[in-house]
């Protein structure tokens, strides 16, 4: 589909892969596709790689020599300026506790190995779109709602929304990884962090307060509790 993305330049794709014929694989593949491509083979190349020249994306490989994936990610984002940066995290491992750790170290988005070039390039347009819609670091925006990290404000319809600190950064992980469902536990890892022990109906109390924030009368409740799963941030109401 033709968008605005296709008028810009061509976007740059740090490849950090150590299987050599995986990375040339991608490589070839990518370049195909309309993108350029750096590479990386270990993680302490790819964070020299990412100061030299600023990817748009970073397809990032969990198991790496030197440094792994997740400490990469942990490092990509703890810095000001590639905190932004969209990351796709790859792993060869299926176990979900494994991916949902990559997301909480930051990764916008993860794919298990083997995937195909179709279901790659489907993830990659996404995370290129969204990042490309955010109009300046630190916004974030779904639906009709917005949140302003750095000035700690949120707004619906333009309405401002007053949340308490949890609400707040319940929103902003929901915000960052929207319409993926997450159980209590992933909640209370992600917001509340893995030291902190709580109930897990804890979740449930913060969840209704964030909804009775941000739900005006008449508005769509964009908060789906999912049955025997946990929650997501979604439109779609099922
Ligand atoms: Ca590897």
């Amino acid at each position: 589909m033709a968008d605005g993305t296709a008028q810009l330049s061509k976007p740059l794709v740090l490849v950090v892969e150590d299987e050599a014929a995986l990375a040339t694989m991608l490589r070839y593949n990518l370049e195909k596709q309309g993108f350029r491509v750096d590479e990386a083979a270990d993680g302490q190349e790819a964070l020299t790689r990412i100061a030299e020249n600023q990817p748009d994306l970073v397809l990032l490989d969990w198991m790496l020599p030197v440094m792994s994936g997740i400490e990469v990610c942990r490092q990509i984002r703890r810095r000001p300026i590639t905190r932004d940066l969209p990351v796709i995290m790859v792993t060869a491992r299926t176990e979900d506790q494994d991916a949902v750790r990559g997301l909480n170290t930051g990764a916008d988005d993860y794919i298990t190995k083997p995937f195909s070039m179709e279901a790659l390039l489907a993830r990659m347009r996404a995370l290129l779109r969204r990042s490309n819609s955010v109009p300046a670091k630190g916004l974030l925006s779904f639906h009709d709602i917005s949140m302003d990290l750095s000035a700690h404000r949120v707004q619906r319809n333009s309405r401002p929304i007053h949340l308490g600190p949890t609400e707040f950064r319940l929103l902003e992980f929901f915000m960052q990884h929207p319409r993926r469902v997450f159980s209590r536990e992933e909640l209370l890892d992600a917001v509340w962090g893995p030291d902190i022990h709580v109930e897990p109906r804890t979740v449930d109390v913060h969840i209704r307060r964030l909804r009775k924030s941000i739900n005006s009368d008449g508005e769509l409740d964009i908060v789906r509790t999912v049955r025997a799963a946990g929650y997501a941030l979604d439109t779609e109401v099922v």
